[in-house]
């Protein structure tokens, strides 16, 4: 299997980097839905875990190239990869998102701009990493606490960008959100003055744009990239697979459903009337299409015939 899947959109080449893999309980994937229903769609394994996909968007824009997410990273202990059975390792860098992004031919020194969509440690967790010794080292001494002094940003030529609420919010962490927001995913790119931070509906660079898709968090955003009337929209954990289209198909991770609910109404319908291209960053299987508005519902409609560069 290919890590990359490359997609034009006007004049911008776009592609869906595969970062590895994860497992998180399907119960909790699917909030009010019940078992019967959704393991038909997505089958558990011994442990209700089902399979989710850690994918990120790279763009390349005459700005330089724009990273959308960075998959989980390398800082976790053994225990936290196999609580979240998590599949990220590099054969020939530290992580996949490195030998997907080598397999285009840049490095992460190529990466001019990170966009989170949050700050949850599935789609920030490789904003920074641990390498080397350093990383053996940290992981014998029990994880991400003993390694914090000896974590670098991943990206270091990178201005990391995210919602000024989100950073907050990441910082103030409660009894329910803590297990998800892990400092050393953020606070280095804050102690490296390196965040810049936007608020709302923003333009991030020419052609591409950040646009608020709050409930998941209340800060959650989507990113929006433009270019000769056509667009792609990578939609982090707002719709985290094809499984989620059906409006009432919401995590129970999410802190506010019901904004989830009402961002999910909107977004979809202008989604599908504008033939919009989706990134859905957790989907097992293909996961970049357009949606169609069927008989039952939205649909997902595979891009399965990427577009040539040129
Ligand atoms: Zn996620």
């Amino acid at each position: 299997m290919s890590l990359v899947q490359t997609f034009r959109i006007g004049a911008l080449t776009c592609h869906a980097l595969d970062a590895g893999t994860q497992r998180l309980d399907g119960g909790a994937m699917f909030g009010v839905v019940p078992k019967p229903l959704w393991e038909r769609r997505a089958p558990p394994d011994e442990r209700n875990r089902i399979p989710l996909a850690l994918r990120c968007l790279l763009v390349e824009h005459e700005a330089g190239l724009v990273l959308v997410d960075t998959g989980v990273g390398n800082k976790e202990n053994d225990k936290f990869l196999d609580i979240y059975a998590v599949e990220n390792h590099g054969v020939h860098g530290v992580t996949l998102l490195d030998d997907a992004t080598a397999s285009i031919g840049f490095t992460a020194h190529d990466i001019k701009y990170v966009i989170n969509t949050h700050l949850h440690f599935d789609h920030a967790g490789g904003n920074t990493l641990i390498r080397g010794e350093r990383a053996a080292i940290a992981g014998a001494a029990g994880g991400a606490g003993a390694a914090e002094t000896a974590v670098e940003l991943a990206f270091p030529n990178a201005t990391y960008v995210v919602q000024r609420g989100e950073l907050e919010f990441a910082r103030h962490r409660n009894e329910r959100t803590a297990a998800s927001y892990l400092p050393p995913n953020f606070e280095p790119i804050a102690a490296a003055g390196r965040w810049r931070l936007v608020e709302g509906e923003q333009e991030v660079l020419p052609g591409i744009r950040v646009l608020p898709t709050p409930g998941h968090v209340p800060h959650h955003q989507s990113i929006v990239v433009e270019s000769a009337g056509e667009t792609a929209c990578f939609i982090g954990d707002l719709i985290p697979t094809v499984a989620h289209l059906p409006l009432p198909w919401i995590m129970a991770y999410d802190l506010h459903p019901l904004v989830t609910l009402e961002t999910k109404r909107r977004f979809l319908a202008g989604a599908e009337r504008d033939g919009w291209v989706l990134i859905f960053e957790h989907e097992p299987g293909p996961g970049v299409g357009r949606v169609g508005l069927g008989k039952h519902g939205y649909e997902f409609l595979a891009l399965d015939t990427p577009v040539g560069r040129g």
